[in-house]
């Protein structure tokens, strides 16, 4: 089969479309024929190499995908058919320890992602385990590079705002670098959750799109680099009550200053760098919450793709390049360029 691999970490270039041995199946696994897989963030850091992940190489990324089954293993004794459409949930944990057996996967000490720490997406055929396959109701009328963009980022959106930050009607949310995959998919949730939301961007195009996914306030934040003093303006001096902040060192003080007294941060990243300051006073005086999340569990993610279905939430696919073209979905996602998901096509 044709495939995007790696056989050494580094830049862009180091991905090479090869062919390669098409995977064959285990008994409780389904293969899949790939029809989309969606680029995150996470495909970058994983492409240059994280400190204490070892892989097997070649390797294969790609961790949001959609696909058909073209192979059952004999002990899968779901409801699963040959031929129909599904995306592939990308958590991997042990299913036994006292987290799995909680439906807390996403704090499992074995966790891991499909196209991290598995092979993924970036090829013609996947073998997963049939308990990661999630069907795709026939009435849902999603098209396939669209139910390819959603997994990864919905799962972390859901937990990020329902589950941690525990988002309610009539809250303010600010979201802060709106065009990331976690970004729009957060905007979406938190208007279905009847909140009035905020966003922030340095692109005015990223903030016209916004607001027609919903976004009530948009702040170009080139234009306006305090823009905690306006979220004063707009909350009449109250502050927000939940701040989604993944980039991390170069907004950190500023979200933290734009939340209302016993307000939320929630974080799942950092794409600015890790090192952010936080203002003990300003912590404990107005008894702030600081949140982190990682992906989701298999509920989460079963629960938000319920909005998905029913048309309330929509991918937002910036471009599809055939799989070949990997490199350059790489070099616009490392600029940022995008908005909404780059998905490939094999
Ligand atoms: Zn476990």
């Amino acid at each position: 089969m044709k495939a995007t691999v790696f056989h050494e970490h580094g830049g862009p270039e180091v991905l090479s479309y090869e062919d390669i041995a098409t995977p064959t199946i285990e008994s409780n696994q389904v293969l899949i024929k790939v029809k989309y897989t969606a680029l995150n963030h996470l495909d970058l850091f994983v492409r240059r190499g994280i400190a204490g992940l070892k892989l097997e190489m070649p390797h294969i990324l790609g961790s949001d995908i959609s696909g058909e089954i073209v192979e059952i293993g004999s002990n899968v004794s779901n409801s699963l058919e040959i031929g129909q459409k599904i995306i592939v949930d990308p958590g991997v944990s042990c299913g036994v320890c006292e987290f799995c057996i909680r439906g807390q996967e996403s704090l499992c000490s074995s966790y891991g992602i499909i196209g991290e720490h598995y092979r993924g997406g970036y090829a013609e055929y996947l073998n997963v385990d049939a308990q990661n396959i999630v069907p795709i109701p026939k009435e849902s009328g999603l098209d396939m590079a669209g139910a390819a963009a959603m997994p990864l980022t919905l799962m972390t959106a859901w937990r990020l705002l329902i589950t941690k930050a525990q988002v309610n009607v009539g809250d303010d949310v600010l979201i802060i670098g709106i065009g990331g995959g976690v970004a729009l998919a957060g905007l979406q949730i938190a208007k279905a959750a009847g909140a009035r939301v905020i966003v922030t961007s340095s692109s005015d195009k990223k903030l016209d799109k916004a607001r027609i996914l919903g976004a009530d306030e948009c702040i170009n934040h080139n234009e306006t680099p305090e823009y905690h003093k306006e979220i004063y303006r707009l909350t009449k001096n109250r502050g927000v009550d939940i701040v989604v902040d993944s980039v991390g060192q170069a907004t950190w003080s500023r979200s933290l200053k734009s939340l209302r007294k016993g307000g939320k941060l929630v974080t799942c990243g950092a794409t600015s760098g890790p090192n952010a300051e936080t203002n003990v006073n300003l912590l404990f005086w107005k008894q702030l919450e600081i949140l982190g999340s990682t992906m989701g569990s298999r509920d989460e993610l079963r629960t938000a793709l319920k909005l998905v279905w029913n048309g309330t939430i929509r991918p937002t696919v910036d471009r599809i390049l055939p799989l070949s073209r990997a490199q350059e979905a790489h070099e616009i996602l490392e600029e940022g360029a995008q908005m909404g998901k780059l998905v490939l096509k094999p």
